[in-house]
């Protein structure tokens, strides 16, 4: 290893508190340091080049590189690097981005609020949909109803909002107000039924939770269309149109998280047109920037709107990066990037099912009970017996080993448990794809000769 990489993880060992980090673990093994990358690959301080096959966090999906939004970032901040649009004022950037977003988004979205991340994307729902019915003369339609295992973000509505639990385990109490129902996990959870069968057992836990706690309490439903965090977790067929049928027969608003599967993950614009949803709100973030700078915002329906404008008063919420101009000028090449080139279309028509057919040959392998796959994200469920699905001890941390294993073969791959995720770029080839599961198939069968060996002897140990 380099002294200028041992340097810098010294640097980083010393003064560096990481997101979701164990940092006993980083200390010993050493942070991975990434110095620059382009199109779909990263480098880092050794110049090993990887495949990013989760696109950063979820989010570079113009991939890296673009002068473009280089350029323009550039370029705004010598014109104007910051101004608020709080007190009745607002300037070109945003005001453009706004206009482009609700043109993208479905016909009965035309307004966007603007925030600095997809936590805060989400606190601002929370806080509007309780608002929405205070303003309606509903002041008790307040709970809001989300799924176990969902991801909604870290800031304390965020976590709330999320169902996992460890992050709900740390730091005290969350915001009140907010109840869980089963997620359509099939793999994970609901296996001895078919998928359909399982997909409409949750839509029917979700119903039962609204009548349990009163449609005169509830004010909305989040949820994200595909889990992302939680384990990529594509829900069976039946889930979505079960769900749409239960929230046609109550007044309740729904909330869909696109963080993750908006700005073309699935083959559209917005999740929520991939599966048909008609969302009151849609929290966005990552992909709106494509990462290259931090922005948010919640993109909100013509019922809340109107409501919102036509009560008058204020809504007493804001920060000060709302609508940020180098962010949202950025934003906005982003968008006309994406739309230029065909991204959306080519993940929908040519990527998402290439992805899908090389990806699913991966389920043959002695260590895969599931491989699944929609547009461009991705999960592969690791099993100790692959007739009867069993899983690894939880001690042999089996999803870790892999996921390092894919690092020494060139790959970034995510694990949650014993799930692998990816979700690479969106401007991925499809000799990049093969690429991608050549390499991801490397590390399966790496660890599939250390876990055959863990049995006559020696220890499964971490990859240094
Ligand atoms: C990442 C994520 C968030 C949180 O976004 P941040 O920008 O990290 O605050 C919220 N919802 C979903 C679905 C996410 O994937």
């Amino acid at each position: 290893m380099s002294s200028t990489t041992r340097e810098w993880q010294a640097l980083d060992r010393a003064h560096y508190l990481h997101p979701f980090t164990d940092h006993q673990a980083l200390g010993e093994e050493g942070s991975r340091v990434i110095t620059r990358a382009e199109g779909v690959y990263i480098h880092d301080s050794e110049g090993r080049r990887l495949l990013d096959g989760m696109a950063g966090l979820w989010c570079v999906n113009l991939g890296y590189g673009r002068r473009e939004l280089a350029e323009v970032a550039a370029e705004q901040l010598r014109e104007l690097p910051y101004y608020n649009s709080f007190f009745k004022t607002t300037h070109p950037p945003a005001v453009r981005l706004a206009e482009k977003l609700c043109a993208l988004a479905p016909d009965h979205v035309n307004r966007v609020f603007f925030t600095g991340s997809g936590s805060e994307a989400n606190d601002t729902a929370l806080r509007m949909v309780r608002h929405y019915w205070a303003l309606k003369g509903k002041p008790r339609k307040q709970v809001v109803i989300a799924r176990d295992n969902a991801y909604h973000g870290s800031t304390v509505a965020g976590m709330s909002l999320g169902g996992m639990a460890p992050m709900q385990g740390q730091g005290g109490p969350g915001v009140p107000g907010i109840v869980h129902v089963p997620q359509p996990y099939w793999f994970g959870e609901g296996r001895e039924r078919t998928p359909a069968a399982f997909g409409r057992e949750c839509a029917a836990a979700l119903e039962a939770k609204i009548l349990e706690l009163g449609e005169e309490n509830v004010a909305a439903f989040i949820a994200e269309p595909v889990q992302g965090a939680g384990g990529a977790i594509i829900p069976p067929d039946s889930y979505w149109p079960e769900v749409r049928a239960v929230l046609a027969r109550y007044d309740i608003l729904l909330v869909v998280d696109e963080v993750i599967c908006g700005f073309g993950r699935l083959g559209e614009w917005f999740g929520s047109q991939h599966y048909g949803l008609q969302p009151d709100l849609m929290p966005i973030a990552k992909g709106l920037s494509s990462g290259y700078l931090p922005i948010g915002g919640v993109l909100v329906s013509d019922r809340v709107a109107e409501t919102l404008i036509e009560a008058g008063g204020e809504f007493f919420h804001g920060f000060t990066y709302s609508g940020h101009p180098v962010c949202a000028a950025v934003a906005l090449k982003n968008l006309e990037l994406l739309e230029a080139e065909g991204v959306v279309e080519r993940v929908r028509d040519d990527l998402g099912p290439y992805l899908a057919e090389r990806w699913t040959r991966l389920a043959t392998h002695p260590l895969v009970g599931e491989a699944r796959s929609l547009g461009l994200i991705g999960a592969l469920e690791l099993v100790a017996d692959k007739a009867s699905g069993r899983r690894f001890d939880k001690a042999l941390a089996v999803g870790n080993l892999c996921r390092d294993l894919s690092l020494e073969a060139g790959l970034v791959m995510r694990s949650v448990g014993d799930t692998l995720i990816i979700s690479p770029p969106l401007v991925i080839t499809r000799d990049q794809i093969d690429e991608l599961v050549t390499r991801a198939r490397r590390a399966l069968d790496e660890a599939a000769r250390r876990l055959t060996a863990v049995d006559h002897g020696p220890s499964v140990g971490r990859v240094s």
